[in-house]
């Protein structure tokens, strides 16, 4: 569990690394899988099969692609630019997540592998995970702290009514990192019949570069939809950052676009002492988690911090290595918003457009509704609506005394 702070790293740039970030720092007996995965995902990638596979389930199954709407209301109302959604919330299992779960999936499936192990904090993981192995006939194990299984009732209940075995977690604290580290226990105890379906752009290579890739329809589709409605490209495209899975999809196919600027929205939580919030980029500093390099909140001694946010999906104390790169480089620009503004904009959201966003979306919700009024009205900001906020009326009940 504990993290290393290193003072430098390689300079060149190798695949798993993005400048000094990233690379695969784990316990000897997973360099075999990792290297049996980086293999066989090179492999599958230059697949025809496998990629019209993957193409197919996503049109059909998970209801890509998925449009790019015309927030009308919502632009006249903040009286600046106009604002698009990319209506991820419209997927199957009610995000993002689906597309990665697909994808490993049908590689777990090309390696031979019957039996499919994930991590979950709010559950959201594990129900697309539980999905994806119930369409495919795999076995099913999610691991979840003992916290998160109380917090998070109705999706334990979900993965079970799909097959799925959720194993409780009941060291540490009980949520997302412990579930992680128990997940990683038994891939190193089951490597030969078992795939570890990691849910986010983390972890040691080539799980970063291969969610990102798993992701990259997003902003594939944003680009070709904006052109086709507005013959250009954004003036900024806007996601939440947890892990940094929906954020890199967002923003991969632009990265060579520099007039495009890229905004990714960290946790602000309660506050901005450590232990009040999710805000890598503040507070946070190199180290290794969970087999990455990375941006981590730790304190002087380097133990993890605790973090807080009012939307679990954001609530981890590391951020996906490409992000920590694109941070240095200043190519893409990371904020915060607090839960405050984000309960502000599940409310604005909900009455000017007709669509409950997830706590974690409406954290970018939240940014755009600070800086819309900054820009002319011929602007164009998308923001990446990275799921729907059914799972969170119980929490947007109580803040909100609803
Ligand atoms: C899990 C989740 C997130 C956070 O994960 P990322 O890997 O940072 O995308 C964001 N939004 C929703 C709706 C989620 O379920």
């Amino acid at each position: 569990m504990a993290s290393v702070i290193l003072p430098s790293a390689p300079s060149e740039s190798r695949p798993g690394r993005f400048g000094i970030y990233g690379g695969r720092y784990v316990p000897e007996t997973l360099m075999a899988a990792l290297l049996e995965l980086e293999r066989e995902y090179d492999l599958a990638k230059a697949d025809a099969v496998f990629q019209k596979e993957l193409a197919d389930l996503l049109r059909d199954f998970a209801g890509r692609p998925t449009p790019l709407y015309f927030a009308k209301r919502l632009s006249e109302e903040l009286g600046g630019a106009k604002i698009y959604l990319k209506r991820e919330d419209l997927l199957h299992t009610g995000a993002h997540k689906i597309n990665n779960a697909l994808g490993q999936g049908l590689l777990a499936k090309r390696m031979g592998k019957k039996r499919i192990i994930a991590e979950t904090g709010a559950g959201q993981h594990g129900v697309a995970t539980a999905t994806v192995c119930a369409l495919l006939g795999l076995e099913c194990v999610i691991y979840m702290g003992d916290v998160d299984m109380e917090r998070q009732g109705l999706n334990v209940l979900r993965m079970r009514l799909l097959g799925a075995e959720v194993r409780g977690v009941s060291a540490g604290s009980k949520t997302l990192k412990d579930a992680i580290s128990e997940a990683m226990r038994d891939w190193v105890t089951n490597v030969r019949t078992t795939h570890y379906l990691l849910g986010s752009a983390l972890g040691a290579h080539p799980y970063p570069t291969m969610v990102r890739d798993f992701h990259r329809c997003i902003s594939r589709e944003m680009k070709e939809q904006i052109l086709e409605k507005e013959g250009r490209l954004p003036d900024a495209v806007i996601a939440c950052v947890g892990g940094g899975s929906n954020a890199i999809g967002a923003f991969y196919e632009f990265l060579q676009d520099r007039d495009v600027r890229l905004i990714g929205v960290e946790a602000g939580g309660t506050g901005t002492e450590l232990g009040q919030h999710a805000a890598r980029f503040q507070g946070g500093v190199p180290g290794v988690l969970q087999g990455t390099l990375s941006y981590i909140l730790q304190d002087e001694d380097g133990q993890i911090a605790q973090t807080h946010s009012v939307s679990a999906g954001l609530d981890y104390a590391s951020i996906g290595p490409e992000h920590a790169s694109l941070h240095d480089s200043g190519r893409a620009e990371y904020v915060s918003q607090d839960d405050a503004a984000t309960m502000d904009a599940v409310v604005k959201l909900a009455r000017t457009e007709g669509i409950l966003p997830a706590l974690e979306s409406a954290h970018a919700v939240a940014e755009c509704i600070r800086i819309a009024g900054t820009f002319k009205p011929h602007d164009i900001l998308i923001v990446n609506l990275s799921g729907r906020g059914d799972k969170d009326m119980g929490i947007i009940a109580r803040e909100l005394k609803l």
